[in-house]
């Protein structure tokens, strides 16, 4: 199985226009490394993008993506759905156009929570199902799904909040043959890790939140801090989790821009923690499984 992160970054992109700070001004100037687009990832075999960011037009147009035949949603944040008005392009009738339906729309999927928390600010009917844009499918927790390409995908859902639906966030599991690919790109914080295969080969996952700049500046207030720790994740959480499941490879995505880490530190993190298989993701990684 072969995925490419299409974008590495997160609620925030890199650089943030206006911003002219240590790691915006060589993302601006360079690119790739340091520019990170948002959170999205792409699985070859199945033409399935998992999240569809603002920047998600972009990404599919930087890599060469050919052929969409799934965009599957893991939670309703803007941040994972900003663009999934992208599906417009996907199959779009040639000229003359006789009406807005896509010869091959793109299916996509999400948890029965997801849909309901999207259907009005999105407008999903109107915008979306009428004009047959895409098709929409529901994918519960632990419910599996064919798709092509000889993979199959399982939901794993996870609550956004204690005691919430456990399908508001849902991380998807690729597998194919013997190679397995856990997608849960956010909002793992309250996830049940008793659901993720002890024999996972890789799993894409959000880096979590820093305390601190490089630099050892507090990145947020103790106040904001403390409201963000009770629902986000921390980078120390996320390495907890990581060593709980102990995949052989676990590749770290939605990397703010305001964690002001530049790649050299990043990898320079990632070698203090060689022995657990963590990396850096960066846009447009190819991820071998
Ligand atoms: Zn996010
Ligand atoms: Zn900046």
């Amino acid at each position: 199985m072969n995925l490419t992160l299409l974008g590495s970054g997160g609620d925030s992109q890199t650089p943030m226009p206006t911003c002219d700070c240590r790691v915006c001004e060589p993302a601006r100037d360079e690119g790739p490394p340091h520019a990170r687009l948002g959170n999205a990832t792409f699985v070859h075999e199945a033409n399935a993008v998992v999240d569809a960011p603002e920047s998600i037009w972009a990404m599919l147009n930087r890599q060469n993506v050919t052929d969409v035949e799934y965009i599957f949603l893991s939670h309703h944040h803007v941040d994972h759905v900003g663009g999934l008005r992208v599906v417009q392009a996907i199959g779009r009738p040639q000229y003359p156009l006789e009406d807005w339906d896509n010869d091959d729309p793109a299916t996509v999927v999400m948890s029965e929570t997801t849909y309901d928390r999207l259907a009005e600010s999105l407008d999903i009917e109107a915008q979306y199902d009428d004009r047959g844009y895409a098709e929409f499918e529901f994918l519960a927790d632990g419910e599996t799904m064919e798709l092509g390409g000889g993979v199959e995908v399982t939901g794993v859902g996870a609550p956004l909040d204690p005691g919430g639906p456990e399908d508001a966030a849902m991380g998807y599991l690729f597998e194919e043959g013997d190679a397995s690919t856990l997608v849960f790109p956010d909002e793992t914080t309250f996830l049940d890790l008793d659901k993720v295969p002890d024999d996972l080969d890789v799993w894409v996952k959000e880096c979590g939140m820093f305390r601190e700049t490089p630099g050892g500046d507090p990145i947020l207030s103790d106040e904001l801090w403390a409201e963000e720790r009770d629902h986000g994740t921390t980078f120390d959480q996320t390495l907890e989790q990581v060593r709980t499941v102990g995949p052989d490879r676990t590749v770290l995505t939605e990397i703010e821009e305001i964690y002001r880490r530049r790649p050299g530190e990043y990898a320079a993190l990632a070698d203090e923690y060689a022995d657990l298989g963590v990396e850096f993701g960066r846009d447009g990684m190819e991820i071998e499984v």
